[in-house]
């Protein structure tokens, strides 16, 4: 069998859930920050994004350090819960 049908590839549009990714926010006040979520399969680049919890942030390439002082955001957390959750029920 050959299966080098195209439309396999888009076969699962009914189940795909919405990707989202988690990239730290550093905090001008102080040292560290939050880690929020962001739409999309992962960071490209951009400089600043909407962030999960409503947030308009400036995005820069994080350290290593900086995903260890950056606990994640707990509104981002909340709204990514309430949407798995409403995917499923
Ligand atoms: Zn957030």
């Amino acid at each position: 069998m050959n299966s080098d049908n195209p439309a396999d590839g888009s076969a699962r549009i009914g189940s795909r859930s919405e990707r989202h990714y988690w990239l730290p926010v550093s905090n001008r006040e102080r040292t560290g920050g939050v880690r929020h979520a962001f739409r999309g399969a992962r960071w490209d680049g951009k400089r600043a994004d909407l962030s999960a919890c409503g947030e308009r942030v400036a995005l820069a390439q994080p350290s290593e350090l900086d995903w260890i002082l950056s606990p994640a955001c707990l509104t981002c957390n909340d709204v990514l819960k309430e949407e798995n959750l409403g995917r499923h029920g």
